[in-house]
């Protein structure tokens, strides 16, 4: 197939996996950094309408995002009819940790992910791994990637779609319409963003809405954003985004509950903070092109012309998929032991999508490894450990 080309910004995880995919089959691609290049993101824009990357375009079509049912029906092949001893889904912190303590424990691993590396790619500053001062999680996160890939485990860019007990053995569909078997499970799907449910959002998103400020921020140079949200998060990606975009706004439904020594940065940088409101609607036909902001308290509505709105408005865990298999609390979180037994036996899970308290780097990655501990003992054990149902659920 000839002349496939891949618009991506630097920091952009989803644009890793489309790389990753590609060079996996052995499809040759053309990289466009869209992020530094203008020229290019006028181009993009224009050929795709989108205002986020990645976008791939092969034989005039236009692959929006890391589409693996799309990219595994022009490029892919089946997998083999292998048993694994674990399935790891998600390549975040935890899953990119279990995977380095399930391969020196010498279990044939596959981690099945939509993308390496998960929320600490979107952070632009971590200041409390332990080892790093201040780093980006991208930079953590390529150093976590090096260690998994010096290891013998398998990186599937793909999305679990379900799973299956089958006697002994589990299976696991992807989106992509491939079918892994394994005897264990270790679930690391992590937390995805909450949008703001208004009408035009689904149709903007990629058009100007974004729920990932570190892949899409650097299309937004010298352009009106705005950022929504109250947390650290939410003042942090606007204190970033006034370092190129022409102006920002920060709407908030409450007062700011972000540390303090971020308010006098984001003031410094010129944010204008709107508290106590709401982004009551979205404008914009082909592209976003303004928000009306709310005041909660006098009602008053207020148009700001924005090309950009960033969504920092928290997180919710990736859990739909999993069905009935494991009991999941009132949060929609993974219920585990201080061992990370689930409710179903050879079935374990780690991170933010579970109940543990924390949802940080360092807790995740730890618990990662707890997991994969727990997934080799069940494998070397007669009788199987997990943790009773809870009457409630
Ligand atoms: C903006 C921001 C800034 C942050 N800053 C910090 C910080 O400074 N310090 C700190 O310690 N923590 C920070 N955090 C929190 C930290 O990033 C998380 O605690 C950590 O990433 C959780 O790791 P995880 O592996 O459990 O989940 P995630 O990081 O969410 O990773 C989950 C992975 O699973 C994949 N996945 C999900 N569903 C499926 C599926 N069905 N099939 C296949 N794959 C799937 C995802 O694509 C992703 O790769 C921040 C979070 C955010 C959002």
């Amino acid at each position: 197939m000839a002349g496939v080309k891949v618009y991506t910004a630097e920091s952009c995880p989803y644009c890793r996996m489309v790389v990753a995919y590609l060079e996996k089959h052995g499809v040759e691609y053309e990289v466009i950094d869209a992020g530094r290049d203008r020229e290019a993101a006028r181009e993009m824009v224009e050929v795709s309408g989108q205002r986020g990357v990645p976008v791939t375009i092969t034989d005039g079509e236009v692959i929006v995002g890391f589409d693996a049912r799309r990219l595994r029906e022009l490029f892919g092949r089946p997998v083999t009819d292998a048993v694994y001893d674990a399935v790891i889904v998600g390549a975040g912190p935890a899953g990119l940790t279990a995977a380095v303590y399930a391969a020196r424990k010498l279990m044939k691993i596959v981690i099945i992910s939509e993308n390496i590396g998960g929320q600490a790619t979107w952070s632009w500053s971590i200041e409390n791994y332990m080892g790093f001062r201040m780093i980006t999680g991208e930079d953590l996160i390529r150093k976590f990637e090096e260690q998994v890939r010096g290891l013998d485990v398998t990186l599937e860019p793909d999305s679990v779609q379900g799973i299956r007990r089958e006697g002994d053995a589990y299976s696991v569909r992807t989106a992509s319409g491939n079918t892994y078997r394994c005897r264990t499970i270790i679930l690391a799907p992590g937390k995805h963003p909450r949008t703001l449910g208004l009408p035009d959002e689904d149709r903007l998103m990629g058009r100007g809405v974004s729920v990932c400020s570190t892949c899409d921020g650097p299309l937004f140079r010298d352009r009106p954003v705005a950022v929504v949200g109250g947390g650290n998060a939410a003042i942090q990606t606007a204190i970033e985004m006034a370092k190129i975009a022409r102006s920002v706004a920060l709407v908030v439904r409450s007062p700011l509950k972000c540390d303090e020594v971020y308010v006098a940065r984001a003031e410094e940088a010129g944010v204008r903070i709107f508290p106590h409101s709401d982004v009551s609607a979205l404008h914009g036909e082909a592209a976003l092109t303004g928000i009306t902001v709310r005041d909660r308290d006098t009602g008053r509505e207020t148009a700001i012309a924005v090309e950009g709105l960033f969504l920092e408005i928290g997180l919710v865990p990736n859990t739909g998929f999993l069905g009935d298999l494991v009991a999941l609390n009132e949060k929609g979180e993974i219920i585990v032991d201080e061992n990370n037994h689930t409710s179903t036996p050879g079935v374990f899970a780690a991170g933010d999508a579970t109940c543990i308290k924390g949802k940080q780097i360092i807790i995740a990655a730890g618990e990662g490894a707890k997991a994969a501990l727990a997934a080799h003992e069940y494998l070397l054990m007669e009788e199987i450990p997990c943790i009773p149902v809870p009457a409630a659920l």
